[in-house]
């Protein structure tokens, strides 16, 4: 069909409607996969003290190559209240343990020399030797990351170790599932019933890609569907599927019209997922997603995946690949088509033939291939591109 909106510009369309990010202060511990909206600053010195690398002896530099007396020993959280080193003694030290005042290396227990009550130290001490001295990763104050970082474990760790207590970051994007439908029932053993495997889908889609989901389920009831998307208070996207083509049921496009939306584009030049609906609807981006599971699929791949990444301030790493065909392709038609596949080490298997409305079949997928309009036949054999299914597989 001309006039189509390709692929491309729909999701180009999708990238500039995503609303502001939102940014707030959490407890690091909560932060995992956010990305931080502003530099974080150290609270505390890291490490808070002097503190031995090694297990050994904590000694004075005038020492060297001499024996010397042994104080008591300092083990991991021991108080660095001791009495000051002297010359021609040492105390033992444990790794961890913070070094005793007027210490000034940490020799480790393979470099000395056990001589009745004293050790003999080594000739050449390295001043500082061992130590990592108060402050010397971090100073309090000091910006340790910077706005824009991915929350890792890692950062995680550094940001107790600093002793941040929050960290600003941008929050999980919230996101409302409808799955609208009245053969979506709670008996699906019903004449005509089916169950709701989109909801869930996408829910299972949304969350991992760190998103906090509510989900409802409404049937092909205008009433009904302008009630439940006025009770969507705090999502920032709102996700529907079915009812958003053009049959007598389909009541979506035309709900939204009295709600007052701001329709982007309504379908899509594209197989499966043709009437994707795209809209703004106050403050909320709005997907209208076939009800075909595999349309709703690819379209939550392909467009809602992105949306949510770039709400969240998350890097785009396109996860692409090339294999090759173990199956023929077939030619395609007028609209790009968006073909499941396998890939298996370098192979690629498409998943073939499938209808929109496939569960089982595309469930082994882990890419889809693209073709574009007017792709000629490919044989096995072929060398192809692929993109995985993924949390960020199709931003770019
Ligand atoms: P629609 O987009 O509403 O015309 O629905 C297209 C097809 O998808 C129909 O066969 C519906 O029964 C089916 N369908 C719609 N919503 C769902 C859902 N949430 N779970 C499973 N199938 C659905
Ligand atoms: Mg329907």
């Amino acid at each position: 069909m001309a006039g189509l909106l390709e692929p491309d510009a729909a999701l180009a369309q999708v990238f500039a409607a995503v609303p502001p990010a939102r940014s707030v202060s959490l407890p690091p511990g909560d932060c995992l996969g956010l990305v931080l909206a502003a530099d974080a600053t150290a609270c505390t010195d890291l490490p808070p003290f002097d503190r031995a690398m090694m297990d050994g002896y904590a000694i004075r530099l005038a020492d060297a190559g001499a024996a010397v007396e042994l104080l008591g020993e300092i083990a991991a959280g021991d108080g660095a209240d001791r009495v000051p080193l002297q010359v021609g003694q040492a105390y033992p030290i444990m790794t961890g343990a913070p070094v005793p005042p007027g210490a000034e290396a940490v020799v480790p227990h393979e470099q000395t020399r056990r001589q009745g009550q004293q050790i003999c130290l080594p000739e050449r001490i390295r001043p500082g030797a061992n130590i990592v001295p108060r402050a010397g990763e971090c100073r309090a104050g000091h910006a340790w990351a910077r706005a824009g970082a991915v929350v890792t474990p890692m950062t995680l760790a550094a940001a107790l170790g600093v002793g941040a207590a929050h960290l600003e970051v941008h929050p999980r994007p919230r996101v409302a599932v409808i799955a609208t439908g009245s053969e979506l029932a709670a008996d699906p053993s019903a004449a005509g019933q089916i169950r709701d495997t989109n909801g869930p889908m996408l829910g299972a889609m949304f969350q991992e890609a760190g998103a906090s989901v509510q989900r409802q389920v409404i049937g092909d009831d205008a009433e009904a569907l302008l009630a439940g998307l006025q009770s969507i208070s705090d999502a920032d996207v709102v996700v529907l599927t079915g009812g958003v083509s053009a049959g007598t049921h389909d009541e979506v496009p035309g709900v939204l019209r009295r709600l007052g939306a701001e329709v982007l584009f309504h379908k899509v030049a594209q197989r499966p997922g043709k009437p994707l609906l795209v809209a703004r609807l106050g403050r909320h981006l709005l997907f209208g997603l076939p009800g075909n599971p595999l349309a709703a699929h690819l379209c939550a791949c392909r467009y809602v995946l992105p949306a949510l990444r770039r709400l969240a301030r998350l890097p785009h790493i396109p996860v692409s690949g090339r294999g090759v065909l173990r199956t023929t392709l077939p030619a395609n038609s007028e609209h790009t088509w968006f073909l499941p596949a396998l890939i298996e080490g370098g192979s690629v298997l498409p998943l073939l033939p499938f209808s929109s409305a496939d569960l089982v079949q595309p469930h082994q997928a882990n890419a889809y291939l693209r073709l574009d309009p007017g792709a000629v036949e490919a044989p096995a054999g072929t060398e192809i591109t692929y993109t995985r299914i993924g949390v960020d597989a199709w931003a770019r």
